[in-house]
């Protein structure tokens, strides 16, 4: 149940018991005057007495002996309905505080207890407030099923639980994220005790019927009173720390500063000029071709979208993930196909196709199937001749409405490969049934492919493994010839990097990429 409906049910019930508590006393005062006017203006009570006196036959005494026991009856049901009046608003007091999957406390009463906490903080003694998020919760989600994982939620509230039971508290905060609160001495030492105190909990896996389940934790540290003096601005602390340790490599706790405040800062202020980019048509496409290094031509081009801010270039990935996170994906995935298949549709040669990246929001969002098709309609773009990258993470949520989407993408002719093949996690079964029809392998594994035993390995398995599922292969950011030449002799055909082309705006695209027979790259 939601805070929200919790409150609005407590509100409700509370009003209820209060009118109705005034309704009876109403209607119980109204009796009482009736009564007492009309047996003080008739003598009732004598009319009444004598009346019995002279009706032996009629057994009044059997009869209040049954009034007796309705009105008994009655009082125990008033008392049952109170009580269970006041059971339920206890349990709906709890439902408001506590997770109801861990018992933990929930973000409302955890942002009480921090208070608390906050607020008898000895003089000399420091808060530390440790946000905790389970890196791979979406593949254990995944690969063992929602109850598995609500399973491994239960045991890691429990364990979390064990170690915080001195002075401090620990909350559910969000799906898989965590609040673990405490006192300490502020020192560095004494953090970094905590911190893998806390990690303690991730070093036994967790065993579930069949399955063993590892976890592992990303933690964003905040301190009481150096980086806030409120349990809101501590939290959020918290956050930019954890948000800091998930996005550094080899990173997996951060403890707050300044400068994150102010990186948030800047991302708030890139997200606002991103949205009137958008709007005013200042972002511009490139294109990168797509080598054939087999046949020596070009087999099409990606589509990479660019945004020039105060004179500079602002690195893709960044205002990409930007736009995931401020909201502004869709207006901005919606100007890339727009834009790209317009500037394409009448250049590419009929053997050509045009790769869009998609991400992950963008496609999981409800409007994109007919949005897309509306798209390719209204261009009068050769769906045939389209395809769509889409990183390994957009293929695991939502299964069984991805199998559908893909389906009716795929349809209507449109291609789709999966980008930065290898990064991710992709199941070989999942893999055979998304029945996608590339592979694009991601260009970390070409760096050291020249010498590295384990690279060739990689590349020469995804090679084959794609033969089998009838699946091409496409390699990124070849830059040199001796990668080119390793890559051809492990089976790769398909090419994209510096070495063939950097990407360009379609004016500055060499017109030899556009002419699919007998082409050739000096
Ligand atoms: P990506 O989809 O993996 O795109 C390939 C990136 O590799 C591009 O970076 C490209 O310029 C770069 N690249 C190509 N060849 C080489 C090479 O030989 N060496 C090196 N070092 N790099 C090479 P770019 O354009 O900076 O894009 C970065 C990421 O931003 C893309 O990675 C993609 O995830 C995202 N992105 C770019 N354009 C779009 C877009 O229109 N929509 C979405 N959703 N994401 C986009
Ligand atoms: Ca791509
Ligand atoms: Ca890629």
């Amino acid at each position: 149940m939601s805070i929200h409906l919790r409150k609005a049910s407590h509100h409700v019930i509370s009003t209820i018991r209060q009118s109705s508590a005034l309704q009876d006393l109403l209607i119980w005062l109204v009796v009482t005057v009736l009564v007492s006017y009309f047996s003080i203006r008739y003598d009732a009570f004598e009319s009444f007495h004598d009346l019995s006196r002279g009706h032996e036959d009629w057994q009044l005494d059997e009869v209040f002996v049954v009034l007796f026991f309705v009105g008994l009856g009655g009082c125990l049901f008033g008392l049952r309905r109170y009580w269970d009046m006041q059971t339920y608003s206890r349990r709906l007091h709890r439902e408001a505080d506590f997770d109801s999957l861990t018992q933990l406390p929930n973000s409302r009463l955890a942002k009480r207890q921090l208070n608390h906490l906050l607020t008898g903080c000895p003089k000399e003694r420091y808060v530390i407030a440790v946000l905790l998020d389970i890196d791979n919760f979406g593949t254990i989600n995944h690969l063992y099923g929602r109850t598995t994982a609500d399973m491994v939620l239960k045991h890691v509230a429990t364990r979390l639980k064990l170690r915080n039971e001195k002075s401090g508290f620990v909350a559910r905060i969000n799906s898989d994220e965590f609040l673990a609160c405490d006192l300490c001495d502020g020192r560095l030492h004494a953090i970094e005790d905590y911190v893998s105190d806390l990690r303690r909990v991730e070093n036994v896996p967790i065993v579930i019927g069949k399955y063993v389940v590892n976890i592992r934790f990303s933690m964003g540290v905040a301190v009481y009173p150096k980086d806030s003096d409120n349990p809101d601005d501590l939290v959020r602390a918290a956050y930019l720390a954890l948000e800091q340790a998930k996005t550094t490599n080899g990173i997996d706790w951060y403890l707050y500063r300044e400068e994150l405040g102010q990186r948030r800062e800047y991302r708030e202020m890139l997200s606002r000029q991103l949205y009137k980019a958008i709007l005013n048509n200042e972002l511009f496409m490139v294109y990168q071709p797509i080598w054939d290094q087999k046949r020596h031509l070009c087999k099409g081009f990606e589509a990479l979208v660019r945004w020039n801010f105060q004179g500079a270039s602002v690195p893709p990935f960044l205002f990409v993930n930007i736009a995931e996170e401020y909201g502004l994906i869709n207006q901005l995935g919606d100007f890339v196909l727009r834009r790209s298949l317009s500037e394409m549709k009448d250049k590419l040669a009929t053997d050509q196709y045009l790769a869009v990246n998609i991400s992950a929001h963008q496609f999981h969002h409800d409007s994109f199937v007919p949005s897309l098709l509306d798209t390719i309609k209204g261009i009068g773009f050769d769906p045939k001749q389209l395809e769509l990258e889409l990183t390994e993470t957009t293929l695991i949520d939502n299964y069984e409405l991805l199998l559908e989407k893909l389906h009716r993408i795929r349809k209507k002719g449109v291609h789709v490969a999966i980008d930065d093949f290898g990064t991710g996690y992709s199941s070989l079964s999942r893999l055979n049934e998304l029945s996608v029809d590339k592979l694009k392998i991601d260009r970390s594994f070409v760096e050291g492919i020249v010498d590295g035993i384990k690279e060739q390995n990689i590349v020469e398995s995804v090679v084959s493994l794609g033969r089998k599922l009838n699946m091409q292969i496409v390699i990124e950011g070849v830059e040199t010839e001796d990668q080119m030449d390793t890559l051809v002799e492990l089976g790769c055909d398909l090419m994209q990097g510096y070495l063939f082309a950097r990407p360009a705006t379609l004016d500055k695209i060499e017109p030899r990429f556009f002419c699919v027979e007998n082409t050739t790259i000096n």
